[in-house]
């Protein structure tokens, strides 16, 4: 069978809006469902780039009324769902709309489907199941990176923050992904640089993944080479508004393609590396990404030789993807992040699961820990 006759399924939201200034029909938008809405978001960001201003003028134009919940930080932990599902549950809301990076719009996620379903994160984390629908949820991201706005998880971590899960359902799809780049435009270089590695590495594993198919290959090849084009251009000029742009459609790309495709070891690693270490989820996969394809190079070859030229027309993929590390200033040392030999362990038990039942080549723990360790 060539490449072309393989298994590829695609599942989007409802509806995917993809635009510069298309933020402007949120009120639109939001009126299919109602006219009583939730605006999730973090907090500080939001409001001092505008964009806040921006989202509640509109919804306000067009008779919404809006109930704001604000103050999620990075890495958000169950406890914080649960208090923002009591809040959502006292308000009624029609729809909920959740503005802000892959925390705050993973969280709205979260908090739009257990307000429906009862219980706690942990008793999804423990296997509880939900059977019903989420209140409608409209998912804007501000910045380019995650592609939670198409995906049916939400990545959560427990209140310790020692590690990080996701739960997920098919009714955890957002019902209306709004994607506009104009809304990272005041997104600083280092979480540009970040944000943008996770873009581009969850098309690049999802291209590889164990999972992978002719329909997200094709969204993933041109994720890769806009993040190519466009990453390192976002970080020495913010106000490239076209490298922003394109970074916006890589991540959108990224996000479908690993809700389809499926992930791979590095991002495996990079839930625990993240979560104990502080290390932004971007940066966490971009750190074991490199040693990664190496481990899977006898599986994956030509394509991460298609990798490298849509990259930088460089045959090599994994040289391509290292001389990019190094433009942006990454260290793929993990003792330069503080992880020592006695992490290990830890780090490869946390790590089961999820993105590595994708990873191209089957591996054990004992690789993994090999694998880390040739990293320190
Ligand atoms: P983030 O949401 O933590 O945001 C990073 C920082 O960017 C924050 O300080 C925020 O205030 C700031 N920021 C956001 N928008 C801004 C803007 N427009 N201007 C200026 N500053 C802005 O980081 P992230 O990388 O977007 O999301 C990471 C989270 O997403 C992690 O928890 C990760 O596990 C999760 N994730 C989820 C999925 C999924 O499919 N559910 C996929 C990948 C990652």
């Amino acid at each position: 069978m060539s490449e072309y006759g393989s298994k590829s399924t695609l599942k989007i939201p409802e509806l995917i809006v993809f635009g510069t200034n298309s933020i402007e029909d949120i009120g639109e938008h939001v009126k299919k469902y109602g006219k009583r809405a939730v605006l999730i978001y973090g907090g500080t960001s939001l409001v001092k780039s505008g964009n806040h201003g921006r989202i509640v003028d509109i919804l306000k134009k067009t008779n919404i009324e809006v109930i704001e919940i604000s103050g999620i930080t990075h890495d958000p932990d169950d406890r914080t769902v649960k208090s923002i599902v009591d809040r959502v549950n006292s308000a009624g809301p029609d729809v909920i709309i959740g503005a802000g990076g892959g925390s705050v719009m993973d969280v709205a996620k979260a908090a739009s489907i257990i307000a429906t379903n009862g219980g706690e994160v942990k008793d999804y984390w423990a296997g509880k199941v939900f059977t019903r629908p989420s209140i409608p949820y409209i998912a804007v991201p501000t910045t380019s990176g995650t592609g939670t706005e198409v995906t049916k998880n939400a990545v959560i971590s427990n209140t310790e923050k020692t590690y990080k899960k996701s739960i997920r359902s098919e009714h955890m799809i957002p019902d209306i992904a709004l994607v506009d780049p104009s809304l990272t435009f005041s997104v600083p270089s280092d979480i540009t640089s970040d944000t943008g590695l996770d873009a581009l590495i969850q098309n690049l594993e999802g291209y590889t993944s164990k999972n992978s198919g002719p329909i997200t290959d094709t969204l993933a090849r041109k994720g890769i080479e806009l993040a190519g084009k466009y990453l390192l251009r976002a970080v020495k000029n913010p106000d490239a508004h076209e490298a922003r742009e394109g970074l916006a459609l890589a991540s959108l790309y990224g996000g479908i393609t690993l809700f389809n495709a499926g992930l791979g070891l590095a991002h495996g690693l990079s839930h625990p590396i993240g979560i104990r270490f502080g290390i932004p989820h971007g940066k966490a996969c971009a750190i074991v990404m490199a040693k990664v394809m190496e481990y899977n190079y006898p599986a994956r070859g030509e394509k991460y030789t298609e990798t490298g030229m849509l990259l930088s027309g460089e045959k090599d993929g994994i040289r391509a993807f290292n001389l990019l590390l190094e433009e942006l200033g990454i260290s793929t040392r993990l003792g330069d992040y503080g992880i020592k030999h006695e992490d290990i362990p830890a780090i490869v038990s946390e790590s089961k699961g999820g993105s590595r039942n994708f990873n191209p080549v089957e591996h054990s723990d004992d690789t993994v820990a090999k694998i880390l360790e040739e990293l320190l």
